[in-house]
């Protein structure tokens, strides 16, 4: 397989876990040098890295919570220290607070806000100095179907990730004079810990594939915009990987 990647260096956030770590994996399988960012799971993050390094690529777990802006600037000078520079960023690190509005507290709505959006904003201003420099770079926000549909019970959930979509179109064209890329890619209904407990068969329904997706297949759609040649004219779009449930 052709590495797109050799050379290059993929900062992915949450990626101890479900599509984050699929997303470092595949990343890695490129040739690029992964930085494994994760909140709390160090075995799970460290374990990324070990296969990683098994499979002959180089990669590095870094702690930080990326809502917060001091942690963001550690995260991205340890990076340049390790690996001295970053084509690809990939937000994907995010919660849910689930709870229907009227019960919804404003610690719920806060937390996820800022994970899911302001983390975005503060993970993308820094890389994109970097980036900036380089005259080059792709980045892949992840949003969700939620963002774009609606969902009873993640007011939350839902405004962050529609938050998600208008800032990655403002920042395509902010930064394409540069030739950087800038998209979204929108899971469904995906299997990892965050959907643990929630499959039930009206879930099922809404989805026309009649399946629920796994990591990995996200990770291959975030795989194509980040390394692939044949993205380089992609900009400002929203990638559906979600069976089918949202058709716009
Ligand atoms: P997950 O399995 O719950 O994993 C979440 C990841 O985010 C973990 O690696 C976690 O690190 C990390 N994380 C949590 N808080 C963080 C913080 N403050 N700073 C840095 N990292 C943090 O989630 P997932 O299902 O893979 O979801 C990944 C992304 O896809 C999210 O943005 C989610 O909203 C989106 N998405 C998921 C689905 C789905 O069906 N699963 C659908 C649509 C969109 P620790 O392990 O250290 O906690």
């Amino acid at each position: 397989m052709a590495q797109n990647l050799q050379g290059k260096v993929a900062l992915v956030t949450g990626a101890s876990r479900g599509i984050g770590r699929a997303t470092a994996l595949a990343l890695a399988s490129e040739g690029a040098a992964i930085v494994v960012n994760y909140a709390s799971s160090s075995s799970a993050a460290a374990e990324v890295v070990s296969q990683i390094e098994t499979n002959g690529g180089r990669a590095i777990a870094l702690k930080a919570n990326v809502a917060n802006s001091d942690e963001v600037d550690q995260l991205i000078a340890k990076t340049m220290e390790k690996f001295g520079r970053i084509d690809v960023l990939v937000n994907n690190a995010g919660i849910t607070r689930d709870t229907l509005l009227l019960r919804m507290k404003l610690e719920d709505w806060q937390a996820v806000i800022d994970l899911n959006l302001t983390g975005v904003f503060l993970c993308t201003r820094a890389a994109s100095k970097i980036m900036l420099k380089q005259k080059s770079g792709r980045i892949i926000n992840i949003t969700s179907v939620a963002g774009q549909m609606g969902n009873a019970g993640q007011s939350n959930y839902s405004a962050s990730k529609a938050g998600v979509i208008g800032f990655t179109k403002t920042v395509a064209r902010e930064l394409a004079p540069r030739a950087i890329t800038v998209n979204a890619v929108a899971p469904g209904f995906i299997t990892t810990d965050m959907t643990d407990g929630l499959k039930s068969d009206p879930i099922l329904q809404m989805i026309p594939l009649a399946r629920y997706g796994q990591p990995e297949e996200v990770a291959g759609m975030i795989q194509f915009l980040a390394s692939s040649p044949a993205a380089a004219y992609i900009t400002g779009q929203i990638f559906n990987v979600d069976g089918g449930m949202v058709m716009a």
